[in-house]
């Protein structure tokens, strides 16, 4: 088997070639037919995130082994399986669940793999779908995509799962009152698809660059804000009559926590996603005196993802540019991503080539 595999922070992704492994017990062997490219493949190719005030956390400190196959957006045909492994036969085509945990841990019992303290992670801990063919551990992670094109299915196991966990957490007030969404590239323009698949009343969009704001607005948001603008957390207020019940941060960044606990109301709650970095001072007084709520979401679980692909085939993926590219291009995809060319997602395509 072909895959193009870190080898070395910050240096491009190597092509290794390597025995395709026999699945065993529960395993399920798949070829890859679609594998996202995100930008948390940039975190980890980088080695770091930015905890903010100069300080990192080095992914080679937490677990990650390198050489790596990344790529956690995978959607495959099942090629076989191990003598345990039920329920699938050659042929299928599934959407991997890759936030898988060790299995046993009362977490994971819960359905909360993704919580996991021992995570195994597919393209993370464990080899991903930047190569021809994955490995997963047993077939209560793959997922029936029906007839989702497997380029636009791949991107729900992160992209969709994540916007969707989000979501779930301030699924109290969404029917009732304007969700406010920070970011609108492509997992803005997801979660906005999602919010309306899910019977969200309307959305907000607040981008810094006036492209995506258009995108947004031309995908449904009910508004779109430039976050730069001096009356942005007044926009918001206005158009929330008198502050947002929830707010979606995608960025993550100082800028953004900012304006999104800025714009709450009182006991609105802001769900922080996006993993730009950085770090912010907070006033403490204003939880209690406002009763707002601070939560980082990461990822979705299992359960999250299995009623993502449901909504999603009864009621359409939302219309998300989906670029497909060789696997032979991981490199340049990777470039691509990180100096900002890319509208939606980009999609390798290991199987087509
Ligand atoms: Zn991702
Ligand atoms: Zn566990």
């Amino acid at each position: 088997m072909k895959s193009y595999d870190l080898c070395e922070c910050g240096a491009p992704l190597r092509l290794m070639e390597r025995e395709t492994p026999k699945p065993q017990g529960s395993e399920v062997l798949l070829k890859v037919l679609a594998a996202g490219v995100c930008h948390s493949d940039l975190h980890i190719s980088d080695g770091y995130y930015d905890m903010g005030g100069g300080k990192r956390v080095q992914l080679l400190d937490r677990g990650i082994k390198l050489p790596l196959t990344m790529g956690h957006e995978i959607v495959g045909e099942v090629v076989a399986g191990g003598p345990e492994a039920r329920g699938v036969k050659g042929g299928d085509r599934r959407v991997v669940f890759p936030w898988i945990g060790c299995g046993v841990c009362n977490v994971c019992q819960a359905g909360e793999e993704q919580l996991c303290l021992a995570p195994r992670s597919l393209g993370v801990f464990a080899s991903g779908g930047y190569s021809d063919h994955v490995m997963v551990p047993h077939p209560r992670y793959l997922i029936d995509i029906g007839d989702i094109a497997p380029e636009r299915a791949a991107p729900l196991a992160c992209s969709g799962v994540t916007t969707y966990g989000a979501l779930r957490k301030v699924a109290a007030t969404m029917a009732n009152e304007p969700t406010v969404i920070i970011g609108a590239g492509g997992l803005g323009l997801m979660c906005l698809g999602i919010h309306k698949a899910m019977g969200g009343k309307g959305a907000i969009l607040v981008d810094i660059d006036p492209a995506k704001r258009g995108a947004a607005l031309k995908a449904g948001a009910m508004a779109a804000i430039d976050g730069n603008a001096k009356d942005a957390v007044a926009q918001i207020v206005k158009l929330t009559n008198g502050g947002a019940w929830a707010v979606i941060d995608l960025v993550g960044a100082d800028q953004t926590v900012k304006l999104g606990l800025a714009s709450l109301t009182k006991g609105g709650k802001l769900i922080v996603v996006g993993l730009f970095g950085g770090e912010i001072t907070l006033s403490l007084p204003v939880f209690p005196l406002r009763a707002i709520a601070l939560q980082g979401s990461y990822t979705g679980s299992l359960g999250e993802l299995q009623e993502l692909v449901a909504l999603m085939r009864a009621k359409g993926m939302p219309e998300i540019p989906v670029r497909t590219r060789p696997l032979t291009d991981a490199n340049e995809a990777l470039a691509d991503l990180r100096a900002g060319k890319v509208i939606g997602r980009v999609v390798l395509t290991p199987a087509a080539h």
